[in-house]
């Protein structure tokens, strides 16, 4: 048996408590606990049945991780299992299960580390040290929450794990979350002269071939073949460079746009992030602390190029990657590259695709729209609304292009805008809505390494519980705004979801982060019509269901995008597509799937996301890269 970790008088000595008695409250299987009579920074104190139960963070947290760390060296997985409660979760990110897994329950977590120590029957786990200990509030809960350093046989971890007084054992914290992530591995330093590419100088004497010089060699790739092949330079593309430059692997980005940025320069003139800039920073090269609070899309397109540049990132712009296939006995891939109108064949051993999950327009059937005799556009195409000052334009969709479409269209004096929404959405205001989701990265002054930790520590099981009570808080303050729209019949989906992160990675939309347009709606400049009441498309407008006819100028179509599966498809051919099957979307355990983690295709790997995802992911995938070519099982 383990020693479990206790609660404490305020003099610090070990107190004892009974079972609770029937009549005690009880809340579903956590503990009944009266209240939390006090919660310090480093203490957390309950009532407990007239006891004052003082627990000190730091203690409490040494303790649990000491247990922990005994029971997984003896590879004892019910003694782990034991020390979370009921609701326990576990997400771990390479370093302890080699692959992105969360257990929602501790006899999943049994389960893995029974099976991992039976795929390595040395690995130990030890607690280097605990960096912060303190009561916190996460996830509407009072907790005792700590960050711990650990190592492992292949490299330095990085954890939290989160406390609170078990029901089963009244005496005893257990854990009711804990994140385990790799760091960075253990490897001997890198031979600069095997692995490196030639710019780095480690002379002060000048040299007849300049820093300029050596990088266009470099860029060119004549002499070798890059170790990684990145395909896209969007943030996901870049993000991977910076890693895996960091890690002295060498990276060719490949990009088919004229400009690194131009998957965002070339958006509609009206867009700028709806989320927070600080939340936003890319890898290494944090923007500046002058950029206002929402970026806009070419500021973003131009500090893309910068960044690049700045970090002697090796892309080739108007370079599209036609194809690849396996070259078996070499372990390397055949790739097709058209760069500037010739094709060049280059043979990477790895390929990420980063070529985004916004990239390709989804053009869905719509009824007729071959018939109409004004402009049809999607939202990408679209650029902005001068053009149709005056005119009548039905925009169909309701995610946040379809908004930010009609908003531009207002702006410029459309004569009348209709906007077709086709199923429910989430609507959340982005002040004073998203203002508590994006404070992990704009309150206080934690370092944004620590902010990415708890990001990453978020389970499913927490999620699906946590994320109905956040949402329905956010929706009482977004009351007016909410009822408003639905006064003039727009359909929100309030409940039910689990956020517009979670809607964004299993649907990739079907959310609007109001800037502005739903006051749009609710004056009735923007006009809401439900696909359910339309026909089909005329030459010149639409038929209703009820048989009457509505004219409109120009069609606009916000209908999302391809998934990245056709990417697959087109790129790889239908074998490998069956062999790696979806991509993005979560898997059973709330996991992206195939993003950032070994695909079932050696060597082909996938980015997708948001911003801080590509922070965040990037890194965790150039750590894959780097097992893989340093030939060590993670
Ligand atoms: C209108 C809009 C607004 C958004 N707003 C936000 C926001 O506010 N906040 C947020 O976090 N996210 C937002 N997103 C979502 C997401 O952050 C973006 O879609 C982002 O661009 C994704 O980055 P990425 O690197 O995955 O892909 P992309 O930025 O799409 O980059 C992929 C790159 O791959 C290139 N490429 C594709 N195929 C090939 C090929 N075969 N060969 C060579 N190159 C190729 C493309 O040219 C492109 O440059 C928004 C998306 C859209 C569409």
């Amino acid at each position: 048996m383990h020693t479990r970790c206790g609660p404490y008088n305020r003099d610090n000595v070990p107190i004892t408590l009974r079972s609770p008695k029937p009549g005690s409250r009880v809340v579903g299987r956590h503990i009944s606990y009266d209240s939390i009579c006090q919660a310090d920074h480093d203490s957390i104190s309950y009532q407990w049945r007239q006891v004052t139960v003082a627990i000190d963070a730091q203690r409490a947290a040494s303790e649990w991780l000491h247990s922990f760390q005994q029971a997984f060296n003896a590879h004892d997985a019910s003694g782990v299992a034991s020390l979370f409660e009921d609701e326990g979760s576990w997400r771990d990110i390479l370093a302890v299960s080699g692959q992105l897994r969360t257990c929602d329950t501790p006899e999943a977590m049994a389960a893995l580390l029974a099976q991992e120590w039976k795929l390595s029957p040395d690995r130990q786990i030890h607690i280097e040290s605990i960096w912060k200990s303190e009561q916190a509030e996460r996830y509407g809960e009072q907790v005792v929450e700590a960050f711990f350093k650990f190592s492992t046989q292949v490299g330095q971890g990085e954890g939290i794990v989160r406390l609170r007084p078990d029901v089963t054992q009244p005496a005893s914290l257990s854990a009711w979350m804990l994140f385990t992530s790799l760091h960075a591995l253990d490897l001997p330093p890198a031979d600069p002269t095997v692995q490196a590419p030639p710019t780095r100088e480690a002379a002060v004497e000048p040299d007849i071939r300049n820093w300029l010089d050596r990088r266009l060699d470099e860029i060119e790739y004549t002499q070798r073949q890059p170790t990684v092949l990145v395909v896209g330079a969007g943030q996901q593309g870049l993000s991977i460079a910076a890693r895996l430059k960091a890690l002295n692997i060498d990276a060719l980005v490949l990009e088919r746009s004229a400009r690194v940025g131009d998957s965002w320069r070339n958006r509609y003139h009206s867009l700028r992030l709806h989320n927070d800039t600080r939340a936003n920073h890319l890898p290494f090269l944090p923007f500046p602390p002058t950029w206002g609070r929402y970026t806009a899309k070419d500021q973003l397109a131009a500090w893309f190029e910068f960044y690049a540049d700045a970090l002697e990132l090796n892309v080739w712009t108007g370079s599209e990657f036609l194809g690849a296939r396996k070259e078996e006995d070499s372990q390397r891939w055949r790739v097709e590259v058209e760069r500037h109108g010739e094709t060049r064949v280059l043979h990477p051993r790895h390929i990420v695709i980063a070529t985004g999950v916004s990239g390709a327009p989804h053009l869905p059937d719509i009824p007729g729209l071959d018939r109409f005799s004004g402009p049809v556009m999607h939202t990408a195409a679209y650029t902005a609304g001068e053009s149709f000052a005056g005119k009548r334009a039905l925009v169909i969709g309701s995610g946040v292009s379809a908004h930010d479409v009609c908003q531009d269209l207002d702006r410029h004096g459309a004569a009348e805008i209709v906007m077709m929404q086709r199923s429910p959405t989430m609507v959340i205001s982005v002040e004073p809505g998203c203002q508590e989701l994006f404070s992990l990265y704009t309150k206080g002054d934690r370092p944004i390494e620590e902010s990415d930790l708890i990001n990453s520590s978020l389970t499913q099981a927490v999620q699906k519980k946590w994320m109905p009570l956040y949402y329905s808080r956010i929706a009482q303050m977004d009351k007016q705004l909410l009822h408003g729209l639905q006064a003039v019949g727009f359909e929100t989906n309030q409940t039910g979801v689990l956020g517009f992160t979670d809607l964004y990675r299993r649907r990739g939309g079907g959310y609007y982060m109001d800037i502005g347009c739903s006051r749009l709606i609710i004056d009735g400049r923007v006009k809401v019509l439900h696909a359910r009441d339309f026909e089909t498309i005329s030459g010149s407008g639409i038929i209703l269901a009820d048989g009457s006819v509505k004219e409109f100028d120009v069609i606009v179509l916000a209908t999302g995008y391809k998934s990245l599966n056709d990417d697959v498809t087109r790129l790889f051919g239908e074998e490998i597509a069956q062999r790696i099957g979806p991509v993005w979307g979560l898997d059973e355990e709330g996991e992206l799937r195939n993003i950032a983690r070994r695909t079932p295709e050696t060597g082909l790997w996938f980015l997708a996301g948001s911003f801080p995802d590509a922070r965040i992911n990037s890194h965790y995938l150039a750590l894959q890269i780097q097992a893989e070519e340093a030939g060590v099982a993670l």
